[in-house]
């Protein structure tokens, strides 16, 4: 899926932790409880280069005004990591002055300049990748195959827009008057303010950043609490990288709702880009309202998944697998219903039940062999399972799992429940877990409205071998992005974004970067 040429080269010092804590962990083998990896990664994580406790404004690393910090917690085991900056008002407002003052000359410098440093970037993110993943494992929690992938991913975003910084063009228009002409010219937005989640810390990062810079936009960078270390190493390699002072600036805090509110409310800051909850990101349009700013809201998804009946039974399952669980069901483009069709219902049913079993393994990221880790925190295992206890009252039948994992307080069993009706809170709610529910269907027709009837519009996939279907299903579909036959849609080239209240803007493609940009029309007379 995140197809990205790796050439791994280490430090040599890096090289020499990294193996010892390979050696280490594989010599744990049969760690079935999540608490006997913590010396083994413990060990690197007091040796990475890459991990940063402090705030970056305007080139330089700082504490918090007032000296606060917050601890940074590792999901699978509860364990601390370590502790980082926690940001207030005046950390956020320096930070907001830093990024306008750079503005001033970094939206002068040459497309050529942007792309060299973009470039140098994502080398540098791909040479640190395995440092990178044990750190998003660390503090995210999921599989480091998952971690790997994803900063490959985040690297091909720097990769993708350091060519693209170079193909920002603008128009000539003929005007219906001799004594004038008109030109289109594309300039960058000014300050851009990026709110980032725990889910994809890494690449979601990269992905905004990379295309505001690339436009010749400065950042102000805010990650989630639960995940600022992923974050704070990015940074790291922009500044060696040779990102000019005050144009990247990151805050990391507790206090979300007072950072965002500042970077909403603030006029110096043209642009929100913003990616997590539907709730967050209503909060955020309104507050951004006095001050008319572009906004970019990557939001919540509830993405079906329909399996018709002339689907290749066996594709279809292997890919609703992939979609449904990867880290754990906590993406928001991940399967939250999977609609069957009535002929195949049973067949497509024991053939997930039986790659869930076969295929999927609980336990800590940095074990070997996992592909399950944990979620996020206690509320997210809470809504989990009150989803599976609503869906079970309401008729469903349990194939697998159903109740929390015993390898550790923050994990859940991979779940299937078929017979689930559509008035189920999973049906209306994004989960966020590892939870499939399995809805019978008899017509297309039917299976589109069921697919439309949320307020929500990310992705949507399905599987069919009729030609004619797949072109009105995908065109029916209220969704930004969709899979047809496949379940891997996520690409740098291509547009992610949703419709509805799963927000607006794209990000990735040549269209990301148009909502780094301005149109600017230029009149010319006196002919
Ligand atoms: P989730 O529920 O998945 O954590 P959120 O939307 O709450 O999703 O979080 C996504 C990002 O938004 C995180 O960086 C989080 O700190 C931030 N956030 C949460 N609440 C607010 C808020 N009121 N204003 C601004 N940012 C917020």
């Amino acid at each position: 899926m995140f197809a990205y040429g790796l050439s791994v080269r280490y430090g040599r010092s890096i090289a020499v932790s990294l193996q010892r804590f390979q050696e280490l962990s594989h010599s744990g083998r049969a760690m079935s409880s999540a608490a006997k990896v913590l010396p083994q990664y413990q060990q690197f994580l007091d040796e990475a280069k890459l991990i940063r406790q402090k705030a970056y404004i305007n080139g330089k690393w700082n504490d918090a005004c007032d000296g606060a910090t917050f601890e940074v917690r590792n999901p699978a085991t509860g364990d601390r990591i370590t502790s980082v900056a926690d940001c207030s008002a005046k950390d956020v407002h320096q930070a907001i002055n830093a990024a306008q003052k750079a503005f001033k000359t970094w939206r002068d410098t040459t497309a050529k300049e942007r792309s060299v440093i973009l470039r140098r970037w994502a080398d540098l993110m791909t040479k640190h990748q395995k440092e990178l993943a044990m750190i998003l494992t660390a503090e995210n929690g999921k599989p480091l195959a998952e971690a790997e992938a994803e900063v490959a991913s985040g690297a091909s975003f720097f990769e993708w827009y350091s060519e693209e910084a170079r193909h920002i063009t603008g128009d000539i228009i003929n005007a219906p008057f001799k004594d004038r002409q008109f030109f289109v010219i594309k300039e960058p937005v000014g300050v851009a303010a990026m709110i980032t989640p725990w889910n994809f810390p890494s690449s979601m990062l990269a992905r905004k950043v990379s295309a505001a810079l690339a436009a010749g936009c400065t950042c102000v960078m805010k990650p989630a609490s639960e995940t600022p270390l992923s974050a704070l190493a990015l940074v790291q390699l922009g500044e060696e990288a040779g990102v000019p002072p005050g144009v990247l600036n990151i805050v990391t805090g507790t206090n979300a709702a007072e950072i965002g509110k500042i970077l909403c409310e603030s006029p110096l800051i043209a642009k929100i880009s913003f990616t997590g909850s539907t709730n967050v990101g209503k909060l955020l349009i309104q507050q951004s309202a006095s001050t008319v700013k572009r906004m970019s809201m990557e939001l919540g998804g509830h993405a079906p998944f329909i399996v018709f009946n002339s689907a290749d039974i066996k594709a279809a399952a292997e890919a609703a697998l992939f979609s449904k669980f990867r880290a754990s069901g906590q993406t928001c483009v991940c399967a939250n219903r999977i609609l069957v069709q009535d002929k195949i219902y049973d067949a497509f049913a024991d053939q997930l039940a039986e790659l869930i079993d076969k295929k999927l393994r609980v336990g800590n990221g940095f074990e070997s062999g996992t592909t399950q880790g944990p979620l996020i925190s206690k509320k997210a295992i809470d809504k989990v399972a009150k989803h599976v206890e609503d869906a079970l009252q309401r008729g469903g039948k349990l194939l697998s799992g159903g109740q929390k994992h015993p390898a550790g307080e923050q994990f859940f069993a991979p779940t299937l429940i078929r017979d689930v009706p559509t008035d189920a809170l999973i049906c209306n709610e994004e989960t966020f877990g590892p939870v499939a529910p399995l809805v019978r269907f008899a017509e297309e027709d039917e299976a589109v409205a069921i697919a439309n009837s949320v307020r929500v519009g990310l992705a949507g996939y399905f599987y069919s071998q009729d030609v004619a279907q797949i072109w009105r299903v995908a065109k029916r579909l209220e969704v930004g992005m969709v899979g047809a036959n496949t379940a891997m849609i996520s690409s740098v080239e291509a547009p992610f974004g949703g419709v509805k209240e799963s927000g607006m803007g794209r990000e990735g493609s040549r269209y990301g970067l148009d909502d780094y940009l301005n149109i600017k029309y230029i009149c010319l007379g006196g002919l």
